[in-house]
């Protein structure tokens, strides 16, 4: 590989497999550590043996994008079918439409109302007052009033989260619509599918090129970084530094599995918004691709919890106790010369899987212009603060 350049990435997830590509594509020789037994990270997908429906192995993954460079590229190494979103709510031992949408608004307070009837009926019950919304919870009062708000949001949140919703950001509940109309996509963006052989057939069409080796099983050290013209890690920042200013916060999942004759619950995901109901929701993954036939369906009830030292983490927590932190450990990221931080887990963020691969394409590009330049690569392509 002498004079070819080798470039070190560590994690064969979304940002690990985009950036190797990008890289030896353009003749640099790439080798990807992955600490798990598989690729695609947590989006992996993986044939439930018992059942034979594809299961998304961590959970729920939908793509969505409005990325037209993004759609195209993931459509280079999967075929997609059309999919969209529609999560069903189970609240007080009722069933409601998720995102809240007309159909929501109508079933929750037992009405009939066109759209503007109810644009100014919930106008009337959010929370005016409330001019910049500080948190979660404020958030939710001036979008939607109280009411909707406790059935479909708090007990949830506080389920998924395991604090109270006046601790939580705002931005987490801008994450979804309010719609006054009877559309129920949970999402807003003009492309949506799912790939047809799941996420990890996918990655490995990425990772399908003769400049990347991928060895599985191999945990990076920091010690082991050196002899490469350049590091991306995309695995957790402060596993980087062997935590030694202490752990950012992350909430895992643990998941219970059900396997039923035919169709459990009839949609993909039910949600579950009453805070005496243990798990968030279920996903049946059958429902993930309906286009295939299985006599026996596989749901996983899930439940959030904090992440301990032995977990997956999931979810980066990012209160104002984890900032600080996390702070501290962007300061010795950026002392630490040839390594760049990259994807959810390195940038400690809450990243759709069409905002990794914008941001992994990006960093691989402003490598190449830097190593052309004969610049210092930094070591964060994104601020993560
Ligand atoms: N949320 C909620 N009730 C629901 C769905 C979502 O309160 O039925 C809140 C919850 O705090 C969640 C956030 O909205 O973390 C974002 O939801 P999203 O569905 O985007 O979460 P993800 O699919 O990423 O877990």
């Amino acid at each position: 590989m002498t004079g070819r350049g080798r470039i070190l990435v560590v994690g064969a997830g979304l940002s690990g497999a985009v950036i190797g590509r990008l890289l030896a594509e353009a003749g640099l020789g790439v080798t990807i550590l992955e600490a798990r037994d598989h690729i695609a990270g947590n989006c992996h997908t993986r044939r439930d043996p018992a059942t034979g429906v594809l299961v998304h192995v961590y959970g729920p993954h939908i793509f969505h994008t409005d990325d037209a460079e993004v759609w195209d590229y993931v459509r280079g190494f999967a075929t997609f079918r059309p999919y969209l979103n529609r999560v069903k709510t189970t609240v007080a031992g009722k069933v409601y439409s998720l995102p809240v949408n007309l159909h929501t608004i109508n079933q929750f307070f037992g009405r009939a109302m066109n759209p503007d009837e109810a644009r100014a009926f919930i106008a009337g019950r959010a929370e005016a007052t409330i001019a910049e919304p500080a948190n979660f919870e404020e958030q939710a009062l001036k979008f939607i009033g109280r009411d909707l708000y406790e059935a479909f949001f708090r007990g949830y949140t506080v389920k998924q989260w395991g604090c109270a919703p006046t601790e939580l950001p705002a931005a987490i509940l801008r994450r979804l619509p309010l719609r006054f109309s009877y559309d129920d996509n949970y999402f807003f963006h003009r492309f949506q599918g799912m790939p047809e052989e799941g996420y990890t057939a996918m990655v490995a069409g990425i990772l399908d090129h003769p400049g990347i080796e991928v060895r599985l099983g191999h945990r990076f050290a920091r010690a082991t970084g050196g002899g490469h013209d350049h590091v991306f890690y995309s695995g957790p920042l402060d596993g980087y530094f062997d935590f030694e200013l202490g752990r950012l916060g992350y909430r895992t999942l643990d998941f219970e599995r059900v396997e039923h004759a035919g169709d459990f619950q009839g949609c993909a995901v039910m949600n579950y918004g009453d805070v005496e109901v243990p798990w968030t929701r279920i996903a049946e993954h059958g429902h993930f691709a309906p286009w295939e036939r299985h006599d026996r369906s596989v749901a996983f009830r899930e439940y959030s919890r904090a992440c301990g030292p032995g977990d997956i983490p999931y979810y980066p927590i990012r209160l104002v106790a984890e900032k600080a932190l996390l702070v501290r450990y962007v300061e010795r990221a950026r002392a630490e010369a040839g390594v760049s931080f990259v994807g959810r887990l390195g940038t400690y963020r809450y990243l759709d899987m069409d905002v990794t691969i914008r941001e992994a394409l990006d960093a691989a590009r402003a490598f190449l212009r830097h190593r052309a330049a004969g610049t210092a690569m930094p070591a964060f392509t994104v601020a993560p603060l």
